[in-house]
């Protein structure tokens, strides 16, 4: 059995840490707190959940187990922290061969996820708040959705600590260091992801990439408006 030091409590670090005490070690877990971290990628009220990556099988693959384990989570921590409300993918155009949800499409379908293809008939019927004028094709993956992510890791640290992980979260050496690339979003009134969505993708230019029929900012748009974009997708 080893002493291992694991730096950094986001997602990674602290499924980690439970994996290795799992398997017998002693896990330290660093971090500067609080946590969940206000900093942290994992910190935020949602992230999509989804096995559509185009043609990348490997990632479609890991996908569809993570989703038998989130799952499997809500039922051992007893709190719905995935929730399976699908994801759609659309488009202005018919997809085509090389299109994001074309090869997903095929792919998903390879690996038997359960799917569905949208025309503007069925946005219109179905989806009444989608332009059925101005989106005409997509992909609805059933089976994906959406995780309360800054709340996983909250559930997550506090089963590190019932597991017996050293958890050192007011380290005061493991400070996250500014860099002039960081600086900003470490400055108090930009502690979250959601303001650096704000910063980044302003509505303006979401919308030029919108009218191009961009593939992924269906989904880039349900990470921004978190669970209200892809609740009831399924309904
Ligand atoms: C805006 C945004 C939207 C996203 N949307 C999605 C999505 O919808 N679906 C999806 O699957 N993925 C999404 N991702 C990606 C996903 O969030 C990240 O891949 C994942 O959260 C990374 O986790 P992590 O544990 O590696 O890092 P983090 O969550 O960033 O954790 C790093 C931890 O390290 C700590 N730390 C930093 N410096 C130090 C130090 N010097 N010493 C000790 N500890 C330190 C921090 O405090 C933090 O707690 C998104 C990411 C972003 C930024």
């Amino acid at each position: 059995m080893s002493k291992v030091i694991v730096v950094g409590a986001g997602i990674n670090g602290v499924t980690a840490g439970i994996e290795l005490k799992k398997r017998g070690h002693n896990v330290v877990l660093v971090d500067p707190g609080p946590l969940p971290h206000p900093l942290a990628a994992s910190t935020d009220i949602s992230k999509a959940v989804r096995a559509a990556y185009g043609a990348d099988e490997e990632y479609t693959e890991l996908a569809a187990r993570s989703i038998k384990l989130w799952r499997k989570w809500n039922e051992e921590f007893g709190v719905e922290l995935y929730h399976e409300v699908g994801v759609m993918f659309v488009r202005h155009r018919e997809m085509k061969l090389g299109d994001f949800e074309h090869e997903s499409f095929k792919t998903l379908q390879k690996h038997r996820r359960k799917i569905e293809r949208v025309n503007s008939a069925q946005f219109r019927k179905r989806f009444p708040a989608w332009n059925p004028e101005l989106w005409r094709d997509g992909i609805l993956e059933r089976e994906a959705g959406y995780v309360e992510s800054g709340l996983v890791v909250a559930k997550l640290v506090e089963r590190a600590k019932s597991l017996g992980i050293e958890l050192r979260d007011t380290v005061p050496g493991a400070r996250c260091r500014p860099t002039p690339r960081n600086a900003q979003s470490l400055s108090p009134k930009k502690k979250t992801c959601g303001s650096f969505y704000r910063r980044h993708f302003p509505l303006s230019w979401m919308r030029r990439l919108f009218t191009r029929g961009c593939a992924c900012i269906a989904i880039r748009t349900m990470d921004i408006f978190g669970s209200h974009a892809i609740r009831n997708v399924k309904d």
